[in-house]
């Protein structure tokens, strides 16, 4: 950290505490709050009063010493006077907060917004009109997805590279990236004789320490020629004071820059990259980052009157960087510190607008009326308790009864039903949707895939009464002339109950009186999909169900809207899993003892990550397993192959044979992963499971240990490296889907887990969820309050415009509109 940093730092740990101390003395209505060891007023009176060593302009040091005066005079101040004089405090050490930040612009130009170009350009301009863009460009940043000013400055850099550590030469080491001022000692250059494309410049700097090679390369046939060479001859002539920013690399000729950052310095130090926070964008099609950031910075001033959805009060009291602010200093930031407010900005700016989306949906759906189901009236729920050849666990039983209290309060439910793989969740489904077809609704159950659309189509049909219910089944597969019917019979109210995956959410699909939607594996659809599913019905009640445990942190950021259920226990009589990793090598002696199990009836999947093999990946596929178990290893078992390429008809084919035993070892690609029940299965192979999630081995290992045997699941891998080796450990020591959820969390990062890409989060929110906990926490706050002062935010015309207006917004999600 340089000095500059160092001093910020020093400045913003003393206001911290101060802004906390006065956060919660107004929290406490000024009744003089007692510390640790001091009250409120004694605190602030030395805090204020001492400020040697900080070294603050005069305008400040005058206004605290002011309140450090007043401060001891606290308790004989009235409420209002107290009140007064904490608002002004917190102004004044919000205003030296930001004073300091942007003097840290002083020394750094572009970023500087004073120093920003001066634009005649706006928002909506189309960014052929950017001086220096040209058709060429126009077209290539078109490909981006760039067309307006508006959509380059919500294009935020994908990482950055910092280059703000400035050192003397003497003490630069290797592999490390710097700054470094010298003056030139030595210039040549001369082209590549090994590539003929290729021109090298060599300079030497010095500074009063030390001197060090500058090496950079220039690629491309113009670099080549006479005039090229001649004009960096004259732009680096001996003497001339420049800055380099880049890594140090150790050759063969010592320490040497390798293509670092050359900016030539005026004799005012305003120099451009060097000694700054680099932002490097996702670019492709020859835009080069340097020329990125020049487009970018002459657009940069438009951020500048960005329209805030945070007013001044608000900016001050959550102690936030504007939205104009942060915008600036995402793509050019004047240093680490106001970069870091920059994307906290930008993050809390998402989770506001999410949670103030979940609480305007809540309260719009309590509001709207349904029809009161007075007392729940239970025959046909009965008769299907008593159908089913067990009786539900405990756990089962409250979820059970919470669905109820929910169904009963004349308010839409909006639950989401958690429990672990194999915990019986789809009873709790049936049941509800029994419910709700009890008081002359219809219920709709969706599912992430067809296979699993049919098992619990099945499912339905065996246990319920077919004179009491028709159930039906809709997919992507379904014949059109079938189609026609369930639609005319869905609209007519003849179908209590359809099943379905994706399809249901065609517009088509036009229900005579929707009171329930439940989603199986919900985790696999976008809220936007659900949403739409609800839509369907005047006010539908939603169960919503996973398997996959997510996290507090990650359930209040993306389903905050929603209660949750959980399911603790698994049915009685369940063993756990025993699992093992194998490694390849092994398999042998792996396939005997699965040859033992298979005799005594019970039967086997085995999973592949592909299904043929592929050129690029050395990976195992089904088809050559498939091929290789059915005629090498297991001649007298039937094996059987199922994969997303099969027709509908022959997966179900295949399903039907494995579940009744026909078919003893099921090869298969993940298709099975989520939900399939054959409790008869005792056997799971994975093979290349480092390949997978720990989420998902987990729920592919659920597909076992559904009865009272004993259940394997092996972990092959043919890697030796640790890592892999301990995240499989993690699946081998533990049965507990939410630890191992956690730990997914841990290793991978939410985005892959829990399908949330599709939960309209941002990357850079998911990315560091749980030190934004705090930012989702006050951001839940936030809208909270925003909504109960004014809930038709009146008061708030920006916000209100995103939310419900039709500005296109780059930060609003699809699902926002
Ligand atoms: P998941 O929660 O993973 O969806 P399922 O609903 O598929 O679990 O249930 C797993 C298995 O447990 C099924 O075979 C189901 O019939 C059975 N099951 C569910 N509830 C009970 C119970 N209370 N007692 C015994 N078996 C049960
Ligand atoms: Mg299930």
């Amino acid at each position: 950290m340089n000095q500059k940093e160092d001093y910020i730092e020093y400045i913003k740990s003393w206001i911290r505490p101060l802004q906390k101390s006065l956060t919660l003395e107004t929290e406490a209505n000024f009744i003089n709050i007692l510390g640790n060891e001091k009250f409120f007023n004694e605190y602030l009176n030395i805090s204020l009063g001492n400020l040697n060593g900080l070294n603050l302009k005069k305008e400040f040091e005058d206004k605290f010493k002011a309140f450090s005066i007043k401060y001891e005079k606290y308790n004989s101040l009235d409420i209002s006077q107290r009140k007064r004089l904490v608002i002004d405090t917190r102004k004044i050490l919000f205003k030296l907060g930001k004073s300091i930040d942007s003097s840290d612009n002083t020394n750094t130009f572009i970023n500087n917004k004073n120093t920003l170009r001066p634009t005649s350009l706006n928002l909506k301009s189309d960014i052929s009109n950017i001086f220096g863009v040209g058709k060429n460009l126009t077209y290539k940043l078109n490909k981006l997805g760039l067309f307006n000013i508006n959509d380059l400055i919500n294009y935020f850099p994908r990482t950055y590279l910092d280059y703000s550590c400035r050192e003397k030469i003497i003490n630069l080491r290797a592999d490390n990236l710097y700054t470094c001022v010298g003056n030139i000692k030595r210039f040549y250059i001369y082209k590549s004789k090994n590539n003929i494309n290729l021109s090298v410049m060599n300079i030497v700097i010095f500074d009063e320490t030390s001197s060090i090679k500058v090496t950079k390369f220039f690629i491309g046939k113009r670099f080549r020629s006479y005039s090229f060479f001649l004009s960096q001859k004259e732009k680096f002539k001996p003497g001339i004071k420049i800055a380099i920013s880049g890594k140090v690399k150790s050759t063969d000729y010592g320490k040497t820059f390798i293509d670092p950052q050359i900016e030539i310095i005026n004799n005012n130090e305003d120099y451009n990259f060097t000694g700054k926070i680099l932002p490097i964008y996702s670019l492709s099609d020859s835009i080069t980052n340097a020329n990125f950031i020049k487009i970018i910075s002459k657009v940069l001033a438009c951020a500048s009157n960005y329209p805030d959805i945070l007013n001044e009060n608000q900016l001050m009291n959550l102690s936030l960087f504007s939205i104009s602010d942060s915008l600036i200093n995402i793509h050019l930031p004047t240093s680490k510190s106001s970069l870091e407010e920059s994307k906290k900005r930008l993050v809390f700016n998402e989770l506001l607008l999410l949670q103030l989306k979940f609480a305007i949906k809540r309260n719009e759906r309590k509001k709207s009326s349904l029809k009161k189901i007075s007392s729940i009236n239970k025959s046909l729920l009965n008769d299907f308790l008593n159908n089913i050849p067990f009786s539900l666990t405990n756990s089962q039983k409250d979820v059970l009864e919470e669905i109820k209290l929910d169904l009963i309060k004349g308010s839409p439910m909006s639950r989401l039903l958690q429990g672990d793989v194999g915990s019986g969740k789809t009873i709790i489904a049936i049941a509800s949707l029994l419910l709700i077809v009890q008081e002359g609704y219809q219920g709709a159950l969706m599912v992430p895939t067809e296979v699993l659309a049919e098992q619990h189509f099945k499912n339905l049909i065996n246990n319920l009464n077919p004179l009491t219910i028709t159930v039906d089944l809709l997919t992507g597969n379904t014949s059109q002339k079938k189609r026609k019917n369930i639609l005319s019979n869905l609209a007519n109210g003849q179908i209590n109950i359809l099943v379905g995956t994706h399809a249901l959410f065609e517009e088509k699909v036009l229900f005579n009186s929707l009171g329930l939607v439940v989603i199986d594996e919900q985790h696999r659809f976008g809220v936007n999909q659900r949403n739409r599913l609800l839509k369907k019905g005047q006010s539908t009640h939603l169960l919503s169900m996973t398997a996959t445990p997510i996290p507090r942190t990650l359930a209040l950021a993306i389903y905050g809207d929603l209660d949750v259920s959980k399911i603790t226990e698994l049915p009685p009589g369940r063993v756990p899993v025993l699992t093992k990793i194998i490694k390849e090598n092994n398999l042998p002696e792996l396939f005997n003892i699965v040859e033992v199990e298979i005799s005594k009836g019970k039967q086997a999947y085995v999973i592949l990550p592909l299904i043929e093999d592929s050129e690029k990946l050395n990976l195992n596929s089904a088809i050559k397993v498939y091929d290789y178990l059915s005629k090498k290893i297991y001649p007298q078992f039937k094996v059987g192959l199922l994969h997303g390429k099969l027709s509908s008809q022959e997966k179900n084919k295949i399903l039907d044979l494995f579940e009744s035993n026909e078919i003893n070892i099921l090869v298969s690609t993940t298709v099975i992963e989520v939900g399939i029940d054959v409790p008869n299965a005792s056997i799971m192979m994975i093979y290349n499971s480092e390949r997978f999630g720990l989420s998902q081995l987990h729920q592919l290992r659920g597909r076992v240990g559904r009865d009272s045997y004993k259940s394997y699941c092996y972990l092959i891998t043919s890697e030796n490296n640790p890592l892999t080796n301990s995240r499989l450990q993690v699946l081998q020591n533990s049965n507990d889907g939410f630890y191992i959820a956690e730990k997914d969390l841990e290793l991978r990062g939410p985005g892959q887990i829990l399908g949330c890409k599709q939960s309209g989060l941002p990357d850079f929110v998911l990315e560091n969820l749980p030190e934004n906990k705090i930012l989702i926490d006050k951001a839940k706050d936030e809208a909270f309050e925003i909504l109960k002062k004014d809930p038709e935010l009146e008061g708030f015309p920006t916000l209100k415009n995103i939310l419900f207006g039709k500005t296109s917004n780059k930060f609003i999600h699809e699902f926002l509109n």
